[in-house]
């Protein structure tokens, strides 16, 4: 059953592992000034973890211009970030979409296990149903997923397209990676048809 994160450390140290990549990629191409990016990062206390998560693994990677006068900063994809949301971005995926599928959860269990109150739960719904299907990103996105399999429902059928047929650890990567352009400042902006 896939409907679980990995829950032994290495996963979130292996997510970290993905995150310094892409921080890398970022941090080649350089500031939009021509800058140099110097390491900016931030401790985050993301809640709900399975465990209290050790310090390098709450660090937010982020970069800072080494301009005067530019000093922007510039803060990479992440595979366990999720936006400013104070949860981590696989628990919010996982939570949203246990709740959708074919036997939802009760919110109640769901609360309880991950520390997450009813009405963040609930928020995290509006997100999934309302904000993100107009997203730029979904709209680019769900083109390639003709292949996947039907968008019944988000976010359980991405869980679902993407964690059928893979080992957890991996299915939980690919999504995430998936996903990653939308945690970035931005990333959510939603697209106005003219
Ligand atoms: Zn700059």
């Amino acid at each position: 059953m896939y409907h679980d994160l990995p829950r032994d450390a290495s996963f979130w140290s292996f997510l970290r592992a993905v995150d310094d990549d892409l921080a890398a990629e970022t941090r080649k191409k350089g500031c939009s000034c021509g800058g140099r990016l110097h390491a900016a990062n931030y401790l985050r206390k993301p809640r709900g973890t399975p465990a209290q998560l050790p310090e390098p693994l709450r660090l937010r990677l982020s970069f800072c211009c080494d301009r005067d006068g530019c000093r922007k900063r510039t803060t990479p994809r992440s595979v366990r970030f999720l936006g400013r949301k104070v949860y981590l971005g696989a628990i919010i995926i996982l939570i949203s979409a246990m709740r959708q599928g074919p036997t939802p959860r009760r919110v109640r269990e769901l609360s309880e296990r991950f520390s997450a109150d009813e009405s963040t739960i609930a928020r995290w719904q509006i997100f999934w149903r309302q904000h993100f299907p107009q997203t730029h990103f979904w709209k680019v996105a769900r083109a390639g997923f003709v292949t996947l399999g039907k968008i019944v429902s988000l976010p359980y059928s991405l869980v679902d397209a993407f964690l059928r047929g893979h080992p957890p650890c991996q299915g939980w990567m690919l999504l995430l990676r998936f996903l990653s352009p939308i945690t970035v400042p931005g990333g959510l902006q939603i697209k106005v048809l003219q």
